[in-house]
């Protein structure tokens, strides 16, 4: 079945906001294996609308329309999807009751435009909204579902997740089922050519790779009569990925981020951890602390940008800074090793580097970072090169931290099980 998605706004037209809404559709699509050939933004206007609902409507048979259901005279989404589907609006009696109530338990009486979001095209399928004022709705016509959500996030991905998901599964005979396998530390065109001869003879299940920062997803994708058959053909495409990315894979389980895996292998080993960062200004530190229960691994963060303060807080000698200068292998290693001293963690983890825009020097430029690792006092440091904005370099060095801190913990449990046999890793 082939579906289409139309965003209708014109802050999205104007670059006012961003079309999150259409991402998440899309994505949600694929997942439940629906085609989506087209996606469009349309302005707040009834006659571009028409158009490019009736183009869509020659094209696809699910049209999922997000945006232009609020109370006020330029939202017209649902006016005008009705008149060129030929149903009239009526009065729904049970979305005026939730109406009334919502504005009840926030001590408000209701403006007389709200009213507008009760009336609903006729023999529409209401989903009623747990978080605004505005139902989704679902018009059947002519062998073609009209799909119409509200446009805040925070309402149409409820609605979608709870409503529309489980609605258009019931319409496909075919179950569809993913996997998704999560890669640190391998960059996307190196993932993409160690699995061309897969990607090349896909087919059922399909290989697709997604590139984030710093990680690579690969979501294998199989359509089946049955659950259990679709799952059997995705295990042995998860198994040679698995074969071929080793420990590069951090998870198969979609929920799981990589900070949560970097917590996850910490308490596994029973190893405390403390950051110590310069350009990432505690962003490192951030990303482990939002993972529920780090209390039990995580001991101490510190930023410490300026020279004195990588001397005076962890003991960076004044000559490695001034032969070295900040930003250097040798400081990120004395930068780990101190908060190691300092804190008593088993693992530290530092970050040195240029975030830009100024700063760069022929020798030294903008993206260039050094991130050291010490697991148990054996200190490892990485030089790395990253490309794109302050922000963006700073993310990448962050991503690249939580890789390091995989990698050394897993060496270094993989080095001592070799020559004592004993110790635990993930
Ligand atoms: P409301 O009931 O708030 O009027 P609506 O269905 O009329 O909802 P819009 O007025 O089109 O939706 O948009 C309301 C807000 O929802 C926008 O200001 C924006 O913050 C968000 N929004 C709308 N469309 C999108 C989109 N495609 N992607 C991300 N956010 C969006």
């Amino acid at each position: 079945m082939i579906v289409e998605i139309i965003s209708v706004g014109t802050e999205i037209l104007l670059g006012n906001i961003v079309n999150t809404n259409a991402a998440y559709l899309a994505e949600k699509c694929a997942a439940l294996g629906l085609s989506c050939y087209y996606q469009t933004v349309v302005g707040d206007n009834e006659k571009r609308l028409t158009e490019t609902m009736k183009l869509a409507r020659g094209r696809a048979d699910i049209l999922i329309l997000s945006g232009g259901l609020g109370p006020t005279q330029d939202d017209l989404t649902k006016e005008t999807a009705a008149k060129l589907f030929g149903r009239k609006l009526v009065r729904d009696p049970h979305t005026r009751e939730r109406i009334q109530a919502y504005f009840k338990k926030r001590g408000k009486r209701v403006t007389d435009n709200n009213w507008k979001q009760a009336l609903v095209p006729e023999g529409a399928i209401v989903l009623d909204n747990d978080n605004g004022t505005a139902p989704g709705l679902i018009m059947e016509v002519n062998q073609k579902t009209i799909i119409l959500l509200p446009g805040p996030p925070g309402e149409l991905k409820p609605l979608f997740e709870g409503k529309v998901y489980p609605y258009l599964q019931a319409k496909t005979d075919k179950v569809i089922r993913s996997q998704v396998v999560k890669i640190c530390g391998v960059g996307e065109s190196m993932v993409e050519s160690m699995i061309k001869d897969m990607i090349d003879v896909q087919k059922n299940p399909t290989i697709a790779t997604y590139a984030k920062t710093g990680e690579v997803h690969v979501r294998v994708t199989a359509e089946a009569d049955s659950e259990k058959h679709a799952l059997k053909l995705i295990k042995p495409v998860v198994n040679e990925l698995k074969n071929r990315f080793q420990e590069n894979i951090y998870t198969t389980n979609e929920e799981v981020t990589l900070e949560q895996s970097c917590v996850d292998l910490l308490l596994a080993n029973e190893l405390t951890i403390s950051t110590m960062e310069s350009c990432t200004g505690g962003m490192v530190a951030a990303r482990l602390i939002n993972v529920p229960g780090v209390s039990e691994v995580f001991k101490a963060g510190y930023v410490t940008y300026s020279n004195k303060a990588k001397r005076k807080v962890l003991g960076v000698k004044q000559s490695t800074l001034k032969k070295y200068t900040a930003v250097s292998a040798k400081v990120a290693e004395e930068m780990a090793q101190g908060v190691s001293l300092l804190t008593k963690a088993d693992v530290t983890l530092s970050v040195t580097g240029i975030a830009g825009p100024d700063g760069g020097t022929e020798e030294k430029p903008v993206g260039l970072v050094y991130i050291g690792c010490s697991v148990k006092g054996r200190t490892k440091v990485m030089e790395y090169h990253f490309d794109g904005s302050r922000m963006k370099i700073r993310e990448s060095t962050v991503v690249a931290a939580l890789t390091l801190l995989r990698q050394c913990v897993l060496e270094y449990f993989s080095e001592i099980t070799f020559g004592k046999g004993k110790n635990k890793k993930n």
